[in-house]
């Protein structure tokens, strides 16, 4: 019934990443980053897959916290990006909402507070990226002052890793090095590694880990690291909606980007960029039809994109098409648009039917 573009997210999937994320850092406790939606696979669903297991829950603002606990969330959630006005306070200490920390003026705004419950808060160092966070030199002072604050509780130091992506750079041991450096004479727990932290840089093993896109079944690198094994989460579908037989030289698509070289057989499939599929995949993209892969040929319209069927005579109005998931991988799909997994699952769009699936319901 109705459009058959469809994302089907396999919460068994989800599960199963998180389970491998606290394998690899045996003694670290965990907050599950389910920020932007749950990295479009949908924040309260992906909440209820791993409430039993996270720790704490990692969103970006109050709205997103807001959301789980109006759905009966009650693991903690952490405030990765801190709040942005002294009137969320009272809000977040009421719910047990924990926050970063990471300019004076939050400091200012939890010491005027009036609170019924003291926040723990999570201190951000910054530790080379130049975004948030307070300069190494100024943190042990920032953490004095937090531990006279009668608003504030607990205290967890927390840095963020620029450049843990890429295997081959040195900034990622320099960042760790400088971190525990200056934490040395602070007593509190520690915090750096995300996904490419926890799979490529065993160093970065402390007190707590942040797995975001490692939960969703996709890469944090460019290049397959060996002996991972990630599952994919989610699977992108829609179906063919028309077929045309082309002669040689005919075009396809906004601007005739792509010609037919030989007598071809061509299908539109109801997907396009209003849905998240990128504009910018280019012709050659990977699809998955009928059991064997394809590409996509032409410029991707909004809410259509054409598939070559030369290959695929068995095809027909109503055929699925896959356009990342179980069969194609999202890395794979990233870099033909020259971007990053991140970018694709975030930027799924409302309209695209949401199914979730999960064969074992009790673990
Ligand atoms: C988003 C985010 C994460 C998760 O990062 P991934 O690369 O998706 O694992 C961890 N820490 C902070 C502070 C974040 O903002």
């Amino acid at each position: 019934m109705g459009r058959p573009a469809k994302a089907t997210i396999n919460l068994d999937a989800i599960k199963k990443n998180y389970r491998l994320s606290k394998s690899l850092r045996k003694n670290s406790k965990s907050v599950a980053v389910i920020k932007a939606n749950a990295y479009g696979h949908g924040s309260v669903e992906v909440a209820n897959t791993l409430n039993d297991d996270a720790d704490a829950f990692g969103v970006s603002c109050i709205e997103e916290a807001i959301e789980l606990i109006d759905a009966g969330i009650n693991t903690p959630i952490l405030l990765l990006e801190g709040f942005f006005d002294q009137d969320e306070l009272d809000y977040i200490s009421k719910n047990n909402i924990w926050t970063v920390i990471h300019n004076s003026e939050q400091i200012e705004a939890l010491k005027r507070a009036n609170l019924s419950h003291p926040c723990k808060v999570w201190l951000k160092a910054d530790i080379g990226m130049n975004r948030l966070g307070f300069p190494l030199k100024n943190l042990e002072q920032a953490h004095c002052t937090l531990t006279t604050l009668k608003n504030v509780s607990d205290i967890v130091l927390i840095g963020h890793f620029s450049s843990a992506d890429n295997l081959d750079s040195r900034m990622t041991l320099d960042q760790l090095k400088k971190f525990i450096t200056h934490t040395e004479n602070i007593n509190s727990p520690l915090s750096l590694a995300n996904s490419a932290g926890i799979l490529a840089w065993p160093n970065s093993e402390l007190d707590w880990i942040r797995p975001g896109l490692m939960l969703y079944g996709a890469s944090p690198f460019e290049k397959e690291m060996p002996g991972i094994q990630l599952t994919p989460v989610m699977t992108l579908t829609s179906e063919i909606i028309a077929i045309r037989n082309l002669n040689p030289g005919e075009r396809v698509g906004y601007g005739g980007i792509w010609s037919a070289s030989s007598p071809c057989r061509i299908g539109v499939v109801a997907l396009g960029y209003g849905d998240g599929y990128p504009r910018g995949a280019v012709s050659g993209t990977p699809v998955f039809i009928q059991g064997r892969r394809s590409s996509i040929v032409g410029r991707v319209s909004m809410d259509m994109v054409m598939v070559d069927l030369s290959n695929h005579q068995n095809t027909y109005i109503g055929s699925e098409v896959e356009f990342w998931g179980e069969h194609i991988s999202i890395n794979e799909v990233s870099s033909c648009c020259n971007t990053v997994p991140y970018t694709l699952l975030t930027g799924l769009m409302p309209r695209v039917n949401k199914k979730y699936i999960s064969t074992n319901k009790n673990t």
